[in-house]
């Protein structure tokens, strides 16, 4: 061994030895067993993380080892997210095709930022681009940036949105900064998602700056409190409620702000999609009169994790937001990635969102997403029947449960969460507790839903034992 270079020991390991297929194999049948195991890590799995303290090795380490210690270590203290019984916070599961196009992708560990620098990911991008504004019905001069989620795509829609409205008023950004700016108002609803006051916060929006508007029921923003816009207001609307999933009303604000000239983007995480299920389309109407758009791969998609997208109407305003200039950049004809994100170098997670794209088709879509909206159905109906309190109009994807009281309802979630046969959230709705069921996996099967139901009951059961032990 000693007369090999260290670089003929690392290329042994790729070359001669197939290690890479094996690891491919072990990926692969942790993704098959996942519909099956219990969806959270068991307490003793969870003791065994601790295999994963030590200082930082001073020697090289090996191959074999390293990868052993991931799959018999880490790998039972994974979420089975990708199976069909995972249904908390609005977590997307893995199809296969994403998850094949991305070993390859991975292999060629292209870097996006340039054309000049990945010929395939460039194209890609394009065409991909081209399908989003045409599945999502938006306007033609509509671009697209691929970041790593909607937390980072609301930043840069609203970034655009900030960049565009400051010229319009005479500004320059770039330029001046904020020092002296001309003040700018932010209208939102008062359940806009966190993740959306958080890029208004990095963007210079304090909570204070916003101008709160009450919301209905269903936690949509109540357009009769919609205040008087103009051309100086972003407004911040939402495409799937976090909590109920409802969507406001595009339709009526974007067209209030067209007439002044204010800037609407619409934060759809996950409910962007609904645009393309033909039982759904009525929930996004409108949505295309907006300027800006966030929406994930990784929720209702289901491609794998880091997948979010920003669409934007103008060009301009993206590409001066997150602009950057030096002078070994090499620029193409085409679009060059980075002008639509904030990093410069980026993996290519367009080869996995293109490739589920093109694998589901129109049709695959419908029919996915559907199966998730059906399978929420089933829920709100076989939770009634058991005489469980739904407190949401199940729209979309998302059901809000509730017991007779806060107490019951806490209890019981701590049950279904030690049961392991599915897992859920908890979460508030108008002073109440709730627990939260989003279906956001293309693998839910109705027998899945049952065997959850299943357990919210017996989890009940248990939390009135409980609960009856404590007042004894
Ligand atoms: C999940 C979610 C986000 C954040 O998206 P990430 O991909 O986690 O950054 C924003 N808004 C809504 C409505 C969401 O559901």
């Amino acid at each position: 061994m000693s007369s090999l270079s260290w670089q003929d020991v690392l290329k042994h390991q790729v070359h001669d030895n197939q290690k890479l297929v094996d690891v491919a194999q072990l990926g692969a049948k942790h993704l098959c067993t996942a519909h099956e195991r219990h969806i959270y890590p068991k307490v003793d799995d969870l003791k065994r993380l601790g295999s994963f303290e030590e200082d930082m090795p001073d020697s090289m380490g090996n191959f074999d080892d390293i990868i052993h210690l991931l799959d018999e270590q880490g790998g039972p203290n994974t979420v089975a997210m990708t199976g069909g019984r995972y249904f908390g916070f609005v977590n997307g599961s893995l199809l296969p095709i994403g998850l094949a196009a991305r070993w390859l992708g991975d292999a060629w560990d292209q870097n996006t930022a340039m054309n000049v620098l990945s010929p395939i990911c460039g194209k890609l991008e394009e065409v991909t681009q081209n399908w989003l504004v045409d599945l999502f019905g938006l306007p033609e001069s509509t671009v697209a940036g691929y970041v790593s989620g909607t937390s980072m795509a609301t930043y840069c829609g609203l970034a655009a949105a900030r960049i565009h409205t400051y010229k319009k008023l005479g500004w320059d950004w770039h330029q001046k900064g904020m020092y002296g700016a001309p003040q700018l108002r932010v209208v939102t609803s008062s359940q806009a998602h966190s993740t959306a006051v958080k890029a208004l916060g990095l963007l210079g929006f304090g909570k204070e700056c916003i101008e709160w508007v009450d919301v209905d029921d269903q936690g949509r923003l109540d357009i009769n409190q919609l205040p008087e816009l103009d051309e100086s207001t972003i407004v911040v609307l939402q495409a799937g409620n976090v909590n109920s999933g409802s969507f406001d009303n595009f339709d009526y604000i974007c067209e209030k702000a067209n007439e002044v000239g204010a800037w609407v983007h619409i934060d759809g995480a996950f409910g962007l999609w609904a645009e393309c299920v033909k039982s759904r389309k009525h929930l996004t109407k409108g949505m295309a009169k907006a300027q800006s758009w966030s929406v994930d791969g990784h929720k209702t998609l289901n491609t794998p994790y880091d997948n979010g997208i920003v669409l934007c109407r103008y060009p301009d305003a993206i590409i001066s937001a997150l602009h950057m200039s030096g002078s070994y950049i090499v620029n193409s004809e085409s679009r060059d990635g980075m002008y639509f994100t904030p990093e410069m170098s980026r993996r290519g997670r367009i080869i996995e969102l293109w490739a589920t794209m093109k694998y589901l088709g129109r049709e695959g879509i419908d029919a996915m997403i559907q199966n998730m909206y059906e399978r929420a159905l089933q829920f709100e109906q076989e939770l009634s029947e058991a005489g469980f309190e739904i407190l949401n109009e199940v729209v979309f994807n998302q059901v809000m449960v509730a017991a007779e009281n806060d107490d019951l309802t806490m209890n019981m979630l701590e049950n279904i969460q030690e049961e392991r046969v599915c897992w859920c959230g908890p979460s508030t709705w108008f002073g109440r507790k709730v627990i939260r069921i989003s279906v956001c996996s293309w693998a839910t099967t109705s027998r899945d839903v049952t065997m959850s139901v299943e357990s919210f009951i017996s989890s009940r059961e248990k939390a009135v034992q409980n609960l009856q032990k404590e007042v004894s």
